[in-house]
Formats: structure tokens, sequence, C-alpha cells
């Protein structure tokens, strides 16, 4: 006879599940674990509050680049006060979805995930959190983002630089800059904002751009009363939904835009370089220098409508160069040109290729993730990993593209179905099939080629070249695969009785020194 989920998994007969991120994929997670009836689960986030990339990024400026009305969860809708919601306003919609959710109590702030390791005996993930504790869990959901460990560049003199320098993603707000020369080094999405934020107030501002990107406006502004008034209704806010959904879905379908040659892709280059030729009529020296020398959109493609404005502002110059080297007082560009400046804002990226870069997973056969990887990660759906059971990777390789917070929710229910079907089948393990992810890959990279990504520069590719990081069509496409994949690519196993500690129970360490 088959055992029961409470002997395998202990009274509540649910999976223990640890979650790593509170961000919008934690959130989601967790949202849809106790929609699933599944309250045995712990949030761990490594800042003191929820909302990752939207607690890390409080630069002057951030603000999504897609409509706020999709750029929210499905099942909390919100009364939005701009297009395009800013970082303040985002980071109260998370905080009110975890309260509205009640995901308050399964949260443990300002803890980090050190490293988790697959025990195959007991078929439990062992947690080793910061200052030493341990716990175990029957399933760990990845929810630790894809843009969240910042790129600092390695520019010789940096650590000697007397004034402020840091990352956009780790403001510090302490320094004033108002009245200030600054220099602002990356003209990608967080540049492009910073710089029209800071451009009023500093006394003179050098943009450091290394390669331009290909840029069109944004259309943000504020709703009108009369706008949020309507969106009130229930239905009007769901069609609003439905058409910003549309519009993204009608631009990335087939993944044409990606692919110079076709049609889509050349209309959207023309559209861009049009609104160059607008912006600069008057400035030819600023239009060459900020117009793209290769195929669209070949990096990821930039929102902003008051960039190029900002950037013919008389307190403003235009740097397109590369920053060589740092003194104690300046910035020197790949010419040789120092100029003098009060503080450095590196808006220099993250390291995206390097999946989990900050939390050590290691697994069945005593290998981590990255020694896995060997420099190019991959997974199934974006998801799992052969070798790696119970493990669920949120916003994986080969994910990024489509509108995020629909992925996200895409891939926290892929998840939780998962969880639901080992209980269904009384089983403790459940591994995709190598065979299945390799496949996956395969047909991955053949939709990946004769895309503008393996022709640019760009934060998708791996040191190898390969591009790892993308996924080419639109939501839809991958929200059915999404459904459908799961049970057809998973093998599953049960624990053998003889190897549990008894009864689905795990040990941590608190029991562990009280020896339980
Ligand atoms: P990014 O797109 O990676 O841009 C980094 C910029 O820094 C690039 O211009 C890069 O130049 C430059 N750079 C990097 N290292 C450098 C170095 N050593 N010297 C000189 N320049 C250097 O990073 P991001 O702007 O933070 O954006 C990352 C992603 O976050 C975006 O693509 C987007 O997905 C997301 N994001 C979204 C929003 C939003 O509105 N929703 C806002 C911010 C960010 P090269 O191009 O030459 O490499």
């Amino acid at each position: 006879m088959k055992p029961t989920a409470e002997e395998l998994f202990g009274p509540p007969g649910t999976p223990r599940v640890a979650v790593v991120g509170a961000g919008f994929g934690g959130i989601a997670t967790g949202v849809k674990l106790k929609q699933a009836g599944i309250d045995t689960f712990t949030i761990f986030e490594s800042s003191p509050g929820v909302g990752g990339t939207w607690w890390d990024n409080t630069y002057p400026g951030a603000e999504v680049d897609v409509g706020s009305h999709l750029y929210c969860f499905s099942f909390k809708p919100y009364d939005w006060t701009r297009t395009h919601a800013r970082q303040a306003e985002l980071q109260r919609y998370l905080d009110e979805t975890v309260d509205e959710f009640g995901l308050r109590a399964h949260l443990e702030l300002g803890v980090r995930v050190e490293s988790a390791t697959w025990d195959d005996d007991r078929h439990v993930w062992s947690l080793r959190l910061e200052g030493g504790r341990t716990e175990e869990f029957h399933a760990l959901v990845s929810a630790v983002g894809f843009l969240n460990v910042p790129v600092y560049p390695t520019w010789p003199g940096l650590g000697d630089f007397r004034g402020p320098a840091f990352h956009t993603a780790r403001w510090e707000h302490e320094h004033d800059l108002a009245g200030k020369v600054v220099a602002v080094v990356g003209t990608g999405s967080s540049g492009t904002q910073v710089v029209p934020a800071l451009q009023p107030t500093v006394k003179r501002l050098y943009v450091f751009q290394r390669e331009p990107g290909w840029i069109l406006p944004k259309g943000e502004r504020d709703l009108t009363d009369g706008e949020r008034a309507a969106l009130a209704s229930p239905w009007r806010r769901r069609r609003e939904r439905w058409r910003l959904r549309y519009t993204v879905e009608k631009n990335l379908r087939g993944g044409k835009l990606f692919r110079p040659g076709t049609r889509a892709n050349e209309t959207r280059k023309q559209l861009c370089l049009r609104y160059i030729e607008r912006q600069f009529a008057d400035r030819p020296d600023l239009r060459d220098a900020v117009t793209p020398h290769y195929p669209y959109p070949g990096k990821r493609p930039v929102f902003a409508s008051t960039f190029y404005r900002a950037l013919k502002q008389e307190n403003v110059e235009l740097v397109p160069r590369a920053v060589a080297a740092v003194t104690p007082t300046g910035i020197v560009d790949a010419d040789g040109v120092t100029r003098e400046v009060d503080a450095i804002v590196m808006a220099t990226g993250f390291r995206t290729t390097e999946y989990l870069a900050r939390l050590r997973v290691v697994g069945r056969d005593g290998r981590t993730l990255q020694e896995h990887w060997a420099g190019e990660p991959r997974a199934f759906l974006g998801i799992t990993v052969p070798g790696f059971p119970n493990l669920f990777i949120l916003y994986g390789p080969g994910t990024n593209g489509g509108e995020i917070v629909t992925m996200l929710e895409a891939q926290a229910a892929y998840a939780v179905r998962s969880l639901q079907r080992m209980r269904r089948r009384s089983v403790t393990a459940v591994e995709v099939r190598p065979a299945a992810e390799a496949r996956w890959d395969d047909w991955l990279q053949t939709r990946l080629r004769g895309t503008s990504w393996t022709m640019s520069k760009n934060y998708f590719r791996a040191p190898s070249g390969k591009v790892v990081t993308q996924w080419p069509y639109g939501n839809a496409r991958y929200r059915v695969l999404t459904r459908l994949l799961g049970p057809v690519s998973e093998t599953t196993r049960r624990r053998q009785p003889q190897s549990g500690t008894g009864r689905g129970r795990l040990i941590n360490s608190e029991e562990a020194l009280r020896g339980d």
C-alpha cells in the first residue's frame, strides 16, 4: 500500500517548501502555495523587507517600463496612479499583497540562505542559513531573481576614489548630489532613468556610454482621476490588462522582432532611428553618438522618454567612450581624458549569466549547480535541472524576454503543480529527465539562431558566447508549455522507508542542539 502524504511529509501532509527571495517571484509562489492548501512553507529574504528588485533599486527615477496594469499579479489588481508605476508604488503594492494573502507569517526577513544541499537518502534539501542555522525542507524554490547581483567594474583606481561611488541597485541616499559634479556610467534601462532624474539638480553630469542602446519612448504619465475611477471597475481593469498583454504578445509573436531581416525587426529599428532623428535634429554630434551600429535589438531595448532630452541639457556631457580608470578625484575615459567629479554612479548592470550566483546549491551527485552548468546555465523550461530533485528555479535560464510577472506566475504555478503531484502519487522526489532537458535546450537554441542577440554584445551571453538567458517568444506560448510539459518530463521516486527520520519528520539545527 502506498504511504499517505502524512507519512511522507509529516502531520500536515504537505511538503515543507523553502522559497528563497521575496520579490515578485517569491510572493507569487507563496500565494499559489496557499491557494493549493500548502501552508508549510517559509520565504527567506536576505533584505530587511520584501520587494526583491524593487527593494534594491531605489535610485532616482526608478520606474517600471511595462504598463502598470500588466506589470502586476493576475490575482491582485491595483489602483495604479501612473501608466508605468514608480518604485515606491511598486514597493507598496508588494507589501500590500504580502499582507492581503497572509504571507507575512511565512517570511524570514534579513536571513540569507547560504547553501542548499540535497540529501538523496532522505529526500530533503538541507539549507544552511547565515549565522550557521540549518533547516530542512522537502522542496526548494529559488526566487532570487535574474537581475539581482550588481556588476562592479574593475577600473584601476576605483578603490582610491575619494567621493561616493555606488551602484544604481545599491543607491547611497545619504549623499546629496545636488550641486555636485557627477559621472553616471552606463546607459541601459537604469542609466537612462537616473540621468534625467539627476540632471535638474546636479551642477554637471557626465554620462559615459560604452555602446548606445536602441531606445523608444515609453509614454509614461500620471493616470487622470477619471481614468482611475473608470479602472476601478473590475471589468475595465481586466480589459486594460488584456489590451496591454495583447500589445506585448503581438510584438513578440513568432519572435520575428528579434530577427534582423524580418519586417517586424526593420519596422522597429526604423522607429528608433526616426526617434533619434526627431530628438537630435539640432545636435548632429549627439545623433551620431547615440545611434547603435548593431542589429536591433541586440541588447535589451530601452524604453525612455526623457533620456535624449536630458542629454541635450547644458549641464550634461555625453562621453561616448568606456571608462578606463579612476583617479582619487576624477574619471578617465578610454581616450585618456580625465574629468574631475565629486561622485560616480555605476549603472553598470548585473551578473546575469551566473544564475543563483550567491546561493550554493549541491545536487544529487554532490556537484553544485555552477559545476553542473560549467559556465552555460540551462534548465527545462528554465525551471528544473537534472540531478537537482525538488528544485524549482523562477526566472531561470532561457526565460528572459516576455512580460516578467506573467512568466513568474507561470513558473510558480508549475512548481506548485509538481508538489501537488508528489502528494497525489505519494512520491518524495521529482526530477526532470536528462533527455527531456537536453531536448528542451536543443530546441531553444535552434529558436535563438538568427536572433540579433547572437550577433551583439549584451548580458544574455555566457562567456562562451552562447545565449543562455533569453526566451524568444511571448508569454502565451511559454504558459502553455509550462502547463503541458511537467508530467511528461519528470521521473519520480519514493524515499526508502528506513532512510527517513520517521514519519516525514525533518530536523533543524535547534532540535539537533537540543538533542531531540
Ligand atoms: P544593463 O542594461 O546591463 O546596462 C549596463 C550599462 O553599463 C550598459 O550601458 C553597459 O555598456 C554599461 N557598462 C557595464 N560595465 C561597464 C564598464 N565596465 N564600463 C563602462 N560601461 C559599462 O543594466 P541596467 O541598466 O541596470 O539594466 C539591467 C536590466 O534591468 C534591464 O535590461 C532591464 O531588464 C532591467 N531594468 C528595468 C527597468 C525598468 O524600467 N523596468 C529599469 C532598470 C532596469 P554596454 O552596453 O557597452 O555593455
